[in-house]
């Protein structure tokens, strides 16, 4: 009887206790106190990236574990950036999350509650807090609610299926915060079976699958489950994802200078995958701790897209680069101390 009230303070409202509830009586309300949690994460620290796009914050798991989020605004539209593990148990060389380790899975409601943190926060400061005059009028008319998400934080997300699927699916809720599946994408660092399953189960949802290398030694190097799933067995399930769900899948390619950048690179992403509905995101790497290697520069970034275009009619992006001065770019998330 009071559940689609409960759920609309929840999703609607972002009530952050249930004395935020008036409509419900107060004997629910004690009940729920009593029985159930809410479920907000405390803000451990929370930072502004100096341009005022970025907002990363530091929330606390009822275990004291800790994740981050990033809240990142774009002109007309701001995407939450969530995790779905502490730490990350893959070991990409080049990734902060890889380097500190893997701690745990987060609950549906972990990964639920980093949406609505973001949510929360567009709703207080619809505008950031920046005093920037370009960045406030680029941001004249801020978007009235949180629209996009990308499941690009910390963690693996097919590492962890069946809990990233229950949160999309809460995410999705038409009388929640009803997020399009169009505008949820998930990445995947290449975990076979999980992509076989989002193809038998045709979720509604953008694919992205970290690339790096197009060969098997390359990749494996890069990526150390590249081992457990070759690039071969990646690709075939690739193609019976997007054959099985008519989508079209995002190739994410970390560029390294002098490490996979060159045209020859360029035009063997091109070979892999013709024939394959794609789109390759660039994303000059952004520096990290234990990893020494350098951006691709701006040129050899244009020249590899050039070549994409030119000779295999593939289209990319060069992803915008965004918090990097607070480490809450790409494969800069980290808790470990
Ligand atoms: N675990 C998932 C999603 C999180 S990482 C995955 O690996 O796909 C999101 C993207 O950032 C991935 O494409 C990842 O390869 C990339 N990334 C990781 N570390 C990076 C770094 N230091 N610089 C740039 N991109 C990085
Ligand atoms: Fe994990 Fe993705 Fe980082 Fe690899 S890039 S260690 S899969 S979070």
């Amino acid at each position: 009887m009071h559940a689609a009230r409960l759920w609309n303070y929840l999703y609607l409202e972002l009530a952050d206790s249930f004395d935020a509830m008036p409509e419900l009586p107060p004997r629910v309300r004690a009940l729920l106190a009593a029985e159930a949690g809410l479920g907000v994460l405390p803000t451990a620290l929370e930072t502004d990236s100096s341009d005022g796009f970025t907002c990363k914050y530091l929330l606390a798991l009822a275990d004291d574990a800790r994740i981050e989020t990033v809240l990142m605004r774009f002109t007309g539209r701001v995407t939450a950036c969530i995790s779905s593990q502490v730490g990350c148990a893959m070991g990409c060389v080049f990734c902060a999350t890889g380097q500190m380790g893997y701690t745990r899975h987060l609950t549906p409601g972990e990964i639920v509650a980093q949406a609505v943190h973001v949510a929360r926060a567009l709703r207080e400061t619809p505008r950031g807090n920046c005093k920037l005059l370009v960045y406030k009028q680029s941001m004249a008319s801020p978007p009235a609610r949180l629209r996009n998400v990308v499941l690009m934080g910390m963690g693996e997300p097919l590492h962890n299926y069946d809990a990233v699927m229950h949160a999309i699916d809460i995410l999705r809720d038409e009388a929640g915060l009803a997020l399009a599946g169009d505008r949820i994408t998930l990445s995947t660092v290449g975990v076979v079976p999980g992509i076989l399953r989002l193809a038998r189960e045709k979720r509604s949802l953008h694919l992205a699958v970290s690339l790096h290398a197009a060969t098997q030694e390359e990749r494996a190097a890069l990526v150390p489950v590249a081992k457990k799933w070759p690039l071969d067995e990646l690709m075939a399930a690739c193609r019976t994802y997007s054959g099985a769900t008519g989508r079209r899948i995002f190739y994410e390619w970390t560029l390294i200078e002098g490490k996979n950048d060159s045209p020859a690179h360029a035009r063997a992403v091109g070979r892999l995958l013709r024939g394959l509905p794609a789109q390759v995101n660039l994303i000059p790497l952004n520096p990290t701790s234990g990893y020494a290697g350098m951006p691709t520069h701006t040129e050899a970034a244009k020249k590899f897209q050039r070549i994409l275009a030119g000779e295999f009619a593939l289209p990319s992006t060069v992803r915008q680069r965004r918090g990097i001065d607070i480490a809450a770019g790409c494969g800069q998330l980290a808790t470990a101390s």
